[in-house]
This record gives structure tokens, C-alpha cells and sequence, in this order.
């Protein structure tokens, strides 16, 4: 187990750490019961899950912020909720109410409140709740036990850059099919992603971007954020599909960079051969915050957005209102904000 003294919080990456403590709860006989706070990082499970043979497993992500006042806060953890009930709905998995889901990832986060980073640079502490088929099953169907976890680290940058822009490469390969589970935060999707992701590593990207799954023709989004681009007539644009992941930072930056910047905004395709239209594009969510992408590879062909070194101003406001709000300096729309410490 860690040791605060040993975390140096100025040079976090995004790299798993044995926190003190985690929260779980286990489905049983059509019920929750709740351990509530346990110390072991470790999980007993039967070696017939679920889990573990046919991907009865999804996830989240949140965050919790430090302010400048030493306060710590979470941002819109109820769309997590909500969003982790439609991944379990998919995969015949129990549901977690908001409240219980709210409840717990507040108190792992006071449980291990002395791993929130200080404010100033960034750093947070990422929340990660999962649910995982259990229980003795063999034959294709759900499980009959489920655990509910959530646990902590402190994460700096996702990716690389941080707010300087890094480049990508559009994949030959689907991370999600059409009518698949590519709107559901499920590991599945991710263990599709694992091969075209190391592929984009190894030639020098931050992550691949995936495009629709039948033609191949309009961006859907990078392995683990959104895309977002800004067009010559200062609109924000962002695809839409079936197959993409419902991101919450997407959703609160169309929002904000229409009540806030006074933006026109647009939800709809974004085909790869028109990407002349955008002055700068990024990729966004809750770990990689907002990430400019400086270029994208297609094909041999590489297109270059606002700049391969810079942020563009749009992007340098949008990221500078969202952390703004995250982090307690800038009063967000009503309700995105919950106090965890008064
Ligand atoms: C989690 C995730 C995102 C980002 O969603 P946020 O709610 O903004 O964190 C984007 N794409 C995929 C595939 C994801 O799993």
C-alpha cells in the first residue's frame, strides 16, 4: 500500500496506485449488500466469472478536485450513474441506484482524501467504479453474482502533452460494431482496442481515432475520448453515432461553449476527407480532459490542424472554462458540482 509521503504529485502520470482504501458491494439473492470500505486491492473470484470468460464487466471514470480554498469536489458524478445503469442494462448486469453509486464514490474519496492532489497543476484523484459478472458460471448467460467496486488513484496527464497538442492515426480497425456495445463503457470494447491502440503508440501517435464501423468514412472518436472539432465559422462540432461512447465532458463542453462562449454548436458526421473545415479539433473526456490533436494521420495522408506545437484559442478557452469550473475557481451551471468536503 502506498504512502502519501512517497507519492510526488507534481509528476503524476496516469498509473495505478494501492490507495488505503476502496469501496465494494456484492450482488446476491437479487440484492446489494454492501462491505462498504475495505483495505485489500485484491479480489477472490471464482474462476468460472462471468468477468473473465465472456466480458460481463463495465466501468467509469470521474474525478474528484481539489480548489484553491483545500475544498474537494466532484463533477457531475450522477451522469456517471446514469451512464454506468445503461452499461449494466446492456449487459444483463444489476443496477446500481444513483444514490448508492453517488454515496460510495464520495466516501472512497474522503476515505482517502489525503490522496487528492493539491490544486494548481492539474492533478486529481481518478475515481474508477466497476461491476463484474461473479459466482460459479459456465454456460453462455449472466451471472448470478455481481461485485461493485470503486476505487482511487491520483492521475496527472493522460496523455503525454497534456494541453500541448499531440498527433494521431485513424485506425483500419472497429473498436465497437454497429448495434454493438460501442455507446456502453464496457471492457470489451477496450479489449478491441488494445491491439490498434499499441499499434499507434509504436508509430508515434498518442491513440488512435476509429471511424464509423460500416464505411469507414466519418470520425466516431479516439479509444478513450471524444472528438471535437472547431470550424473556420467558430462551431463546435462533434460526431454523432450509435457506436460512440456518450462522453460527459463532451456533453458539458457543447454546452458550455454554447451558454458560456456564445458558440454555434453541432452534433453530426465528421467525415475524414473534410477535415479542412476545423481550425482545431481535440479529443476529450474525463482522463484525457481536453487533448489537442496537432495532426491526424489518414491513410499516408497528414492533416494538420491549428498547430502540431500550439493550442488553439478556442480549445485554450474551453479547457481554461471546464478545469475552471472543475476545479471550483469558476461557478459552473447549476448542480454540476458536488462538495465532498464542506
Ligand atoms: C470514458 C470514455 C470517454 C470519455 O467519457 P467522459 O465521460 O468524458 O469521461 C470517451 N470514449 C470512450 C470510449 C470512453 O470509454
Amino acid at each position: 500500500m502506498v504512502k502519501k509521503e512517497d507519492v510526488d504529485f507534481n509528476n503524476l502520470g496516469f498509473d495505478y496506485l494501492n490507495l488505503p482504501y476502496r469501496y465494494q458491494a456484492i450482488y446476491r439473492d437479487g440484492d446489494w449488500q454492501e462491505e462498504g470500505l475495505l483495505t485489500d486491492n485484491e479480489m477472490h473470484i471464482s474462476e468460472a466469472a462471468t468477468a473473465l470468460h465472456y466480458g460481463q464487466a463495465d466501468f467509469e471514470g470521474l474525478k474528484a478536485y481539489r480548489t484553491k480554498s483545500g475544498q474537494i469536489q466532484l463533477f457531475r458524478p450522477e451522469e456517471n450513474a446514469h451512464r454506468m445503469q445503461k452499461s449494466c442494462a446492456r449487459l444483463l448486469m444489476p443496477q446500481v441506484s444513483t444514490k448508492m453509486f453517488v454515496d460510495a464514490v464520495k466516501s472512497v474519496v474522503r476515505a482517502n482524501a489525503d490522496f487528492v492532489p493539491p490544486y494548481g497543476n492539474g492533478a486529481t484523484l481518478y475515481l474508477r467504479p466497476i461491476m463484474i459478472g461473479v459466482g460459479d458460471t459456465l454456460g453462455v448467460h449472466p451471472a448470478s453474482e455481481y461485485i461493485f467496486r470503486i476505487f482511487a488513484v491520483p492521475v496527472g496527464n493522460y496523455f503525454k502533452g497534456g494541453l500541448t497538442p499531440t498527433n494521431f492515426t485513424t485506425s483500419q480497425y472497429d473498436r465497437a460494431a454497429h448495434k454493438g456495445t460501442g455507446q456502453n463503457k464496457v471492457g470489451g470494447n477496450y479489449a478491441a482496442s488494445l491491439m490498434p491502440g499499441e499499434q499507434a503508440h509504436q508509430n508515434g501517435y498518442s491513440d488512435c481515432v476509429y471511424l464509423d464501423p460500416i464505411e469507414h468514412k466519418k470520425i466516431e472518436e479516439v479509444g478513450s475520448a471524444n472528438f471535437f472539432g472547431i470550424t473556420k465559422d467558430n462551431v463546435f462540432v462533434t460526431p454523432k453515432s450509435d457506436s460512440i461512447l456518450p462522453s460527459v465532458t463532451k456533453y458539458s463542453l457543447l454546452y458550455l461553449a454554447a451558454n458560456n462562449l456564445g458558440m454555434q454548436t453541432k452534433e453530426g458526421d465528421v467525415f475524414i476527407d473534410q477535415l479542412d473545415q476545423f481550425t482545431e479539433a481535440g479529443a476529450c473526456g474525463t482522463a484525457a480532459v481536453i487533448s489537442p490533436i496537432g495532426a491526424l494521420e489518414h491513410e499516408g495522408n497528414v492533416h494538420v490542424f491549428y498547430s502540431e506545437t500550439e493550442v488553439g484559442p478556442v480549445t485554450q478557452k474551453l479547457y481554461e472554462l471546464l478545469t475552471g469550473i472543475q476545479f471550483g475557481d469558476i461557478e459552473g451551471p447549476k448542480g454540476w458540482i458536488l462538495p465532498v468536503t464542506e
